[in-house]
């Protein structure tokens, strides 16, 4: 058996930012390639040009460059197969149309765009069904074709499909595909009027030029299929292997889109999901790799890769588990890491406090899934919170006066917390019981006794570990805090 090195590779066309789509299929390449010890090409699909953008382009490398993997040869790196920008390519795409031409397998069409108009139209009031070109140039003598074009007639050059036959190819999840010839697009177009090669014919050439051995793209592309196994055969190329990879598709089954929520890698980063945990979470649509385990870094990745670990299942995009993935994610970062990614985040809140917000990571790090939560869980510990009104402070089924005395109680034990100077661990160990001790001494439930001390220091009934907010804050920041609610409840009790 011929063993065949494997060359595959992302080709995205630059006509938007990067998806989550896209970088599967980026990331599913460079995972089979590093499996197999292959190579790994970018090629820009640019042959769009309507819809081309340089940002698009500039996306795309922030993207992988932010998410962590490489190609091994692309438009940034070189390799042997440069350039790898389409656009740069017109001349080999001119010259492999024109051997089409020359073996019979492509002919020049002249139809104008307004013929093909009104090809449309009188099969619509026909209720006709058919639709694309109606070969209507293949019957065109060949002299005669050559002399029009060399007199300077706008010409496109289309593919010669066999008729009265079939193509079949073989994919690696979906078996054997078979197709009637004449059920592909009719004789689409291959060279346009500018010059300028469709999709399909650089898709193919590239493909070919460039060593392709497997291509591994997404299922939308599946229908093109026949139509470039036809077109490897006219030039007697032998076709890379394929598989097309499983859809991936929002929990309501339809295919992933904007309804579903995020869907360009820059808005999870915007949002604050690390790069690791993304890749981790796409790695896993529509692949499985080991029973009962889904936290993998990119290595692991690479050398548990195979072909027989994808699914033919759609698979769904659940953003609830990328969010569980990006908690754990964060969860295994230091501190000081933390800090350091979240920063982009908090530009308003640190001011110089940098030791404060390092240790304010440390107690929200179990609490948020994703870093632009960050800035409205530690906001308090760097401001003074806005308190609520006095009802906001009352522990469940206790009043105004009662809660003036819980917080009065709270008071002295938050100096004593305050001034604890132990380990973290330790220090947590101490408050609880002396938390507990305070409770039980003056006859209130713990719970009751801690509800209104943590609104006043934190502004908020639901807040990050209290006690640890009380070290970071310090004595004097928390007794103020607590004095200015006690004001406030006192003042309420008057009025
Ligand atoms: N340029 C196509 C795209 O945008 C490439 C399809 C393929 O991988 O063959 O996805
Ligand atoms: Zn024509």
């Amino acid at each position: 058996m011929k063993i065949m090195k494997i060359r595959n590779r992302y080709a995205p066309s630059p006509t938007g930012l990067q998806h989550i789509g896209g970088v599967r299929t980026a990331l599913f390449n460079y995972l089979f390639a590093k499996s197999q010890g292959g190579t790994f090409v970018l090629r820009l699909e640019d042959t769009d040009r309507t819809r081309f953008d340089p940002a698009f382009v500039q996306n795309l490398f922030d993207t992988f460059q932010w998410l962590g993997f490489r190609w091994d040869e692309g438009p940034d790196l070189g390799g042997y197969c440069a350039p790898y920008i389409q656009s740069e390519r017109t001349a080999f795409y001119q010259k492999a149309a024109q051997e089409l031409l020359d073996k019979g397998k492509a002919y020049y069409c002249f139809c104008s765009a307004e013929r093909l108009e009104n090809l449309r139209n009188e099969r619509e009031s026909a209720h006709s069904g058919e639709t694309g070109y109606d070969r209507h140039c293949r019957a065109i003598p060949k002299d005669s074709a050559e002399s029009r074009v060399k007199a300077g007639e706008p010409h496109v050059v289309r593919l010669k499909i066999p008729l009265g036959q079939c193509t079949h190819f073989h994919d690696h999840l979906l078996g054997r595909i078979e197709w009637k010839n004449e059920d592909v697009n009719p004789d689409p177009i291959l060279l346009k009027s500018d010059g300028f090669p469709t999709y399909h014919l650089a898709n193919v050439v590239d493909d070919h030029l460039m060593g392709i051995t497997y291509v591994l793209r997404a299922q939308e592309w599946l229908p093109s299929t026949p139509l470039h196994t036809i077109i490897y055969e006219s030039f007697g190329w032998e076709p890379p292997k394929f598989c097309h990879l499983p859809m991936v598709m929002g929990s309501d089954g339809k295919k992933l889109s904007k309804r579903h929520g995020a869907t360009s890698v820059d808005e999870f980063r915007r949002q604050g999901y690390l790069p690791e945990a993304l890749v981790n979470y796409i790695a896993l649509l529509g692949a499985s790799y080991e029973e009962g385990k889904d936290v993998y870094t990119l290595e692991e990745l690479v050398s548990l890769f195979s072909l027989d670990k994808l699914n033919k299942a759609p698979a769904v995009f659940d953003y609830k588990k990328l969010d569980w993935f990006n908690g754990l994610y964060i969860r295994a970062k230091s501190n000081e890491e933390l800090a350091e990614l979240a920063l982009p985040y908090c530009a308003g809140l640190i001011k110089e406090n940098m030791p404060l917000f390092i240790g304010a990571m440390a107690l929200i790090k179990e609490r948020i899934s994703f870093l632009s939560e960050i800035p409205a869980k530690i906001a308090y510990l760097f401001e003074e919170p806005p308190l609520p009104e006095p009802s906001g402070f009352f522990p469940k089924k206790v009043g105004l006066a009662e809660t003036v005395r819980l917080l009065e109680l709270g008071k002295p034990l938050a100096s004593t917390l305050c001034r604890c100077r132990k380990s973290e661990e330790e220090a947590e160990v101490f408050s609880k019981e002396e938390a507990a001790r305070v409770a039980a001494l003056a006859g209130v439930k713990l719970g009751d006794l801690m509800m209104p001390l943590r609104v006043a220091i934190t502004g908020a009934r639901m807040s990050p570990p209290l006690f640890g907010s009380l070290r970071l804050l310090g004595e004097e920041k928390a007794l103020a805090r607590v004095e200015k609610s006690l004001t406030m409840l006192k003042a309420a009790l008057c009025g």
